[in-house]
């Protein structure tokens, strides 16, 4: 824990040597009048040159801006149902018929930052502050792993006692957590732990990366930099190339699975979504690889922000469905996650144009999963959320619409990131390795955690999974049926976390 007082250690965050090093003759990647320029010169796009991006993006190559730009700008209804088929097939081709779970933990809610949607924002008198130790941690972590899941992305404030020491340790006690299924069958913990944290230099991004995290995670919020200016009066987040860089440095700690975002309804969706390509763009052009998952998290009434409740620019749930087609078929290769901020009709309905990572049962009061349930009220937590179902609700649901539910955290263990698993995302090789992960880790959750009417409709979706591996040449040829089979039994019998 560093010994600085607040304000000396927010002073000392920003490292612009770590700043300049990306910038091209002193400028980044967002230019605002470019993006606008495009917007404009992309108005009325005919069908035939949507439909010739609609093939581009079905090959799963990322669209230039002009063609992200002409996608915004279609108006005729019935190119949209087209769209949205494109885009569940594009889905279909990279993820296969899958969704994969996670839960958020949020560890401490002190921050240095002001920024004005927030609830943890330092002069929010009305926001009980805490910060987890160790031990409400490991607490926190057997209620989360209680549900079934085995996937978490732990979140954080910005401030001198949740510094990187502290996450650092946070991340080591949640692997540390080992717990027998209610019905005592089998055993769960948590195996790949994501972090959406605060920006941080590459010293300290490589003290994350050796604590053996899955993805980092940053949302911009908004590529509009006077906008965000207004938004981010103080801290070390005002600085917004600060923020604009922060995946490119992890990219030099040596974390090559990073997370991008905005957080939409601060500002129109259309420019944030270009703004998103352009990042995406910038990082494959650094690095030769993009962003493992874009999230659109939408504005949520946060305790005492009137911006959150009444900004001009609040998405409809129409815009959000395009836009989340726009950005699946603009970067075809990567994960889309719709969060519980949305509610649960909008979820159902919204997963199917090519989301591919969700969350449930998931708390975001500091402590919530495992103390007072009242810990939901909303001056306690950071927003409000729209799905409050639990985990095994949203399975069933899915189950019904023949979705199968991963918790598959082979990747990363498998070395399967960076620039193998983009190659193997282009080439549609890592949904098949993902459909054999599935298929184990469904049958993990179905015999230790699902409740009778999610096993049963459950069991049959398991079924179908199996059938099409086994008709499947890939598999056939590859020999993987022999193995899926033998960990599929070892499984039966008891056997965890067996995995290809
Ligand atoms: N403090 C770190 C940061 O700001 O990067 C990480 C934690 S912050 C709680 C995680 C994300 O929550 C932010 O990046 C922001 O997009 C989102 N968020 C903040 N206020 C929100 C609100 N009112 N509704 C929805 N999402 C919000
Ligand atoms: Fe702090 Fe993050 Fe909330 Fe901003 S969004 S106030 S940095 S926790």
């Amino acid at each position: 824990m560093s010994k600085l007082s607040a304000m000396e250690w927010s002073k000392q965050v920003v490292k612009q040597d770590e700043i300049d090093k990306y910038l091209v003759n002193g400028k980044d990647f967002i230019n605002k009048e470019e993006i606008m320029s495009k917007l404009k010169n992309n108005e009325n796009p005919d069908k035939s040159y949507i439909r010739s991006i609609m093939d581009k993006a079905l090959s799963i190559h990322t669209l230039t801006p002009d063609e992200t730009a002409a996608l915004i700008n279609v108006k005729d209804e019935e190119i949209w149902e087209e769209l949205y088929e494109v885009s569940n097939n594009i889905k279909r081709k990279v993820y296969d018929n899958r969704i994969v779970f996670f839960a958020p933990l949020y560890c401490s809610n002190l921050c240095v930052n002001s920024c004005k949607y927030c609830g943890f924002r330092k002069d929010n008198s009305e926001e009980k502050r805490r910060v987890l130790n160790m031990d409400e941690i490991k607490e926190e972590t057997k209620a989360i792993i209680n549900e079934g899941h085995k996937r978490l992305i732990v979140v954080y404030g910005e401030h001198p006692l949740s510094d990187i020491d502290y996450i650092t340790d946070t991340i080591k006690a949640v692997y540390s957590v080992e717990k027998k299924s209610p019905n005592g069958k089998g055993k769960g913990n948590i195996r790949r732990v994501n972090v959406n944290a605060a920006p941080m230099d590459i010293k300290d991004l490589r003290k994350l990366k050796k604590a053996g995290i899955g993805t980092f995670q940053v949302f911009q919020e908004t590529y509009d930099r006077n906008l965000y200016a207004n938004l981010h009066p103080s801290g070390p987040k005002s600085d917004y190339r600060w923020r604009l860089y922060s995946l490119h440095r992890a990219m030099d700690a040596g974390i090559d699975d990073f997370a991008i975002g905005a957080l939409f309804g601060l500002n129109d969706w259309r420019f944030e979504v270009m703004g998103l390509l352009y990042h995406s763009l910038d990082l494959e052009r650094h690095f030769g690889i993009g962003p493992h998952t874009i999230s659109f998290p939408r504005l949520n009434f946060a305790s005492g922000s009137p911006l959150s409740k009444n900004s001009k620019y609040k998405v409809s749930d129409e815009n959000l469905k395009k836009l989340i087609t726009i950005l699946r078929l603009s970067v075809p290769y990567t994960g889309l996650i719709l969060t519980a901020r949305e509610q649960p009709d909008l979820r159902d309905d919204i997963i199917k144009v090519g989301c591919t990572q969700m969350d449930a049962s998931s708390k975001i009061g500091i402590g919530a999963y495992s103390q007072n349930k009242d810990l939901q009220e909303e001056e306690k937590q950071q927003f409000m959320l729209g799905d409050t179902r639990s985990l095994d609700e949203v399975i069933r649901k899915l189950a019904n619409d023949g979705i199968i539910t991963s918790f598959c955290t082979a990747g990363y263990r498998c070395g399967r990131t960076g620039d193998k698993i983009m190659d193997m995302l282009r080439d549609c090789k890592e949904g098949k390795f993902c459909k054999l992960n599935a298929v184990l880790t469904y049958k993990e959750y179905l015999d230790d955690y699902a409740s009778p009417e999610t096993k049963e409709i459950g069991k049959k979706v398991l079924l179908n999974e199996i059938e099409a591996i086994k008709s499947n040449p890939f598999y056939i040829n590859s020999g993987l049926i022999e193995k899926v089979n033998d960990y599929y039994n070892r499984i039966s019998n008891g056997e965890r976390d067996l995995f290809i």
